[in-house]
């Protein structure tokens, strides 16, 4: 989503919104896999010498979780608000880079399916959410 710096008018708040394909945005990773479109909704507000905006990001994606390995969809739903001093910007401003940046920046270090989520016990493989195992192992994860 390019903002069109000189088209707007000052201390006028416009609305922008884009649905680009995972493809466009470019987010995909092992772990994650956007499904659907990516929805960008944004505020912008020219104030003086600054470009303010405010972004909602939907998307909907599927993962792996790391401890028990099982894929689950989840939802994503974040608020940004990224300011651009318009002096050194040029006349268009690419806001869906810096939410990209943003996005990746935000991921967990682990994705769970569940925030308790068991995992599997090492020692037989079993999927602790599901059964008890015999292996008497210690199963509790530390972050
Ligand atoms: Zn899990
Ligand atoms: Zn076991």
């Amino acid at each position: 989503m390019k903002i069109d710096v000189l088209r707007l008018k000052e201390d006028k708040t416009e609305h922008f919104q884009e649905s680009l394909t995972p493809a466009e945005f470019d987010l995909d990773n092992s772990e994650v896999k956007y499904k659907g479109n990516i929805c960008l909704s944004t505020d912008a507000t020219k104030e003086k010498q600054m470009l303010f905006t405010k972004t909602h990001f939907t998307a909907t994606a599927e993962f792996i979780c790391s401890r028990c390995l099982k894929e689950y969809v989840s939802k994503i739903e974040r608020d940004f608000n990224i300011d651009y001093p318009l002096v050194e910007a040029g006349q268009f401003i690419d806001v869906t880079k810096n939410i990209r940046e943003e996005i990746i920046l935000d991921y967990p270090i682990k994705f769970l399916c569940k925030p308790d989520c068991r995992g599997l016990c090492p020692k037989c493989g079993k999927d602790l959410n599901k059964e008890k195992c015999n292996c008497q192992m210690k199963t509790q994860f530390t972050e």
